[in-house]
């Protein structure tokens, strides 16, 4: 087999380093061959491998976004939803995928990724872990036995250093449970509560956001009823779940056609776009 090749942009951040770790770890059928940064990053002109902590690779961080992205080339994107836009149009120009795990991207971004997916195709996901996409699963399941008897609250902790609330992930349990109700996510949502909030309406679904420390992502949908509640919990230990779900999908969406996936078509519980 040869080897599918690989460009991760913002690969000076948490995500990037770990992105390259993983995809060393798959060396035998993933290449990094490009790797970028925000032109004011410190870390133009390293090179990728060392910065990541894996050695020399021989591939300078540049911080000309361009250079990554060309056809044949999967281009991971986990960076700030600015520049994940301004990378789309380049992806889209170029002909180049995308594996985009950027969070807090507006609902005219996400339109934007839809129509950029006409022409190339890209994964798209809130969340890269196997475990969280079974969850996704779970909490649809479980709302639909509960349905009309119960009160859902999603609760999600990161560290201090995120700079979106919810999380995409809180977000994606909300979608999911909101659909297995026939709710719509945007009436329902309820974001934090402050004063007098008057009782709990049965129809929404609340959302709670603890910050801090070095926690790398917990996140709880909550369903709690007369006489007793039920808790799906997942809880992410180490970076490392998201960079090797992301190169699983950059591996996998190498041999696509254009369209928009999620984590689900990669883990074979989809097969329908959207
Ligand atoms: P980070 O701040 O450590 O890294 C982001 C990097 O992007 C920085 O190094 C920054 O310099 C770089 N960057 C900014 N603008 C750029 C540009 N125009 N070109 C190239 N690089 C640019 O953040 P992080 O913790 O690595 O998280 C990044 C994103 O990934 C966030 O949106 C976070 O929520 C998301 N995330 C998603 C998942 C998932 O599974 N989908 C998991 C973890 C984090």
């Amino acid at each position: 087999m040869s080897h599918i090749q690989i460009a991760v942009v913002g690969a000076a951040g948490r995500m990037g380093r770990m992105l390259i770790q993983a995809i060393q770890a798959r060396s035998a059928n993933a290449r990094l061959v490009a790797a970028t940064e925000h032109p004011a990053s410190p870390f133009i002109g390293q090179d990728a491998g060392e910065v990541a902590g894996v050695g020399k690779l021989g591939v300078a961080i540049s911080p000309e976004a361009e250079s990554a992205f060309r056809p044949g080339v999967v281009v991971i994107d986990f960076t700030l939803p600015a520049a994940t836009l301004a990378h789309l149009e380049l992806a889209t120009r170029h002909q180049a995928a995308m594996v985009i795990g950027t969070t807090g991207i507006d609902a005219a971004g996400v339109q934007a990724i839809g129509q950029a997916a006409t022409s190339i195709p890209i994964v798209f996901a809130p969340n890269f872990s196997v475990g969280v996409n079974l969850m996704f699963r779970l909490v649809a399941e479980a709302a639909k036995a509960l349905g009309e008897m119960v009160d859902i609250e999603i609760i999600e902790a990161h560290h201090r250093h995120k700079v979106d609330a919810p999380s995409g992930t809180a977000l994606g349990i909300g979608k999911a449970i909101a659909s297995a109700l026939d709710r719509n996510l945007q009436e329902v949502a309820v974001y934090g509560r402050e004063g007098h909030t008057g009782a709990r309406d049965r129809q929404t679904i609340g959302f709670a956001t603890v910050r801090g420390g070095d926690i790398v992502g917990d996140h709880t949908a909550l369903f709690a009823g007369e006489g007793e509640r039920l808790e799906i919990t997942h809880r992410a230990s180490s970076r490392m779940t998201f960079a090797q779900g992301a190169v699983r999908a950059a591996l996998w969406v190498a041999d696509q056609k254009a369209g928009l996936f999620d984590m689900g078509h990669i883990l074979g519980f989809k097969t329908s776009q959207g």
